[in-house]
C-alpha cells in the first residue's frame, strides 16, 4: 500500500514508529505535513498538492493531527476522504473528540460514565455553578489545556470561586468537575484500535500531585482492565466515531468515568509501559480495513 502519515513532524516517536512499522511490512510511506498541503476543491477535480506536485496514488491515510492544527489538518484529511482515500480516523470523528464540550455531551447522552462536569463561559452565578457540580473539592480546567497545564484542584469553595473568577478574567472557557479523590492521583489510558483495547496503562501522579500526566512527573505501568473499564473505553471511542483512540479513565467509586478521548494518542508512553507493539496493531487494523474499503 501507499500510506500517507499526516504529521507535522517526521521525527516524533509516534510518527517514526508508524512509518518504520509500515516500511518493514513492505508499504510505501510518506510523511506529509498537512499545513503545507493546498487543495483544489472543484467538482470532479478534487486534488491535494504538496511541495509543488499533486499527491497521487495514496491508498490510506494515518492522521496524526496535533491539537494546534485541528482546523486545517482536518480540512486536508476531509479532502482525502472526498477523494475516496481510506482514512484511519475521519475528520468528523477527530473534530468531535477535540471539542471536549461536545464529546462530553455526546457521551452523557449514551450513558457513558463521566465525572459530574459543568461548563461555563461567564457564569452569571459562580456559587450556583459550584453547587450544581456538588461543591468543593473541585477540579477546574481550561478547555484548551494540555499536559495537565491549566488543571487546578480547588480544595475549598472559596478557592474554587477565586480560581473560576481568575479564569473568567482571562476570558477562558472552563470546565468545573467533581474531584475523583478515590482515583488517588492515578488514571488509566486505554489504547483502542477498532473494537479492541489493545493496550492499557495506569499513570500514577508523583507524590503530592493529583495530575498523573507523564509531563507532570507521573509514572506509567501496564494495567489489566476490569470488564467495566474495557466496555467504557470501547463505548467512548465508538461514541466519538474514532477507530484509533486514547481513552482516559478515572476509577471512581461509582465505576469507570471518562475524562477525555484523544484522537491522536501517543505511542511512546504506552509502548514503553506495556511492551505491546501498538504501531503493529494499528497497521494490522489499517491493512484489514483497507481491504474492506476496497471490497465495497
Ligand atoms: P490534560 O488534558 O491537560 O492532561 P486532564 O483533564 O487529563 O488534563 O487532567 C490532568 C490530570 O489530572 C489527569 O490525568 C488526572 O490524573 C487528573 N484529573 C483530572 N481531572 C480529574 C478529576 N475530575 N478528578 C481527579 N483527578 C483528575
Ligand atoms: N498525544 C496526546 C496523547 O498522548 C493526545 C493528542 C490529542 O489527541 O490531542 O494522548
Amino acid at each position: 500500500m501507499k500510506i500517507a502519515v499526516l504529521s507535522r513532524n517526521a521525527e516524533l516517536y509516534s510518527t517514526r514508529r508508524l512509518v518504520d512499522t509500515a516500511v518493514a511490512r513492505g508499504h510505501q510511506v510518506e510523511v506529509i505535513d498537512p499545513t503545507l498541503c493546498y487543495m483544489n476543491i472543484n467538482h470532479n477535480a478534487l486534488s491535494i498538492h504538496y511541495r509543488g506536485a499533486a499527491l497521487e496514488g495514496i491508498d490510506a491515510v494515518i492522521p496524526r493531527i496535533g491539537a494546534s492544527i485541528t482546523f486545517y489538518g482536518n480540512a486536508v484529511l476531509r479532502q482525502f476522504e472526498m477523494m475516496g482515500v481510506y482514512c484511519l480516523n475521519t475528520a468528523d470523528a477527530i473534530s468531535r473528540a477535540r471539542d471536549k464540550l461536545n464529546s462530553m455531551q455526546l457521551m452523557a447522552r449514551e450513558g457513558i460514565g463521566l465525572p459530574v462536569t459543568g461548563f461555563a463561559d461567564k457564569p452569571g452565578d459562580i456559587p450556583d455553578l459550584i453547587e450544581m457540580v456538588g461543591g468543593a473539592p473541585l477540579v477546574i480546567k481550561l478547555l484548551e489545556g494540555t499536559q495537565g497545564i491549566g488543571v487546578v484542584l480547588a480544595e475549598t469553595r472559596t478557592a474554587a470561586e477565586s480560581v473560576i473568577e481568575a479564569f473568567m478574567g482571562l476570558n477562558a472557557n472552563i470546565l468545573v468537575q467533581q474531584y475523583i479523590s478515590e482515583a488517588k492521583g492515578a488514571d488509566i489510558r486505554c489504547f483502542v484500535v477498532g473494537n479492541k483495547v489493545i493496550a492499557a496503562m495506569k499513570r500514577q501522579a508523583k507524590a503530592g500531585e493529583f495530575r498523573s500526566n507523564l509531563h507532570r512527573g507521573g509514572t506509567a505501568t501496564e494495567v489489566k482492565l476490569s470488564s467495566a473499564e474495557r466496555k467504557t473505553a470501547l463505548q467512548a471511542a465508538k461514541c466519538m466515531g474514532l477507530a484509533v483512540a486514547g481513552v482516559d479513565i478515572l476509577q471512581s467509586k461509582e465505576g469507570p468515568v471518562v475524562m477525555e478521548v484523544n484522537s491522536s494518542p501517543g505511542l511512546e508512553g504506552i509502548e514503553a509501559a506495556t511492551t505491546v507493539d501498538v504501531a503493529g496493531a494499528i497497521l494490522d487494523y489499517l491493512e484489514s480495513q483497507y481491504q474492506k474499503h476496497q471490497d465495497r
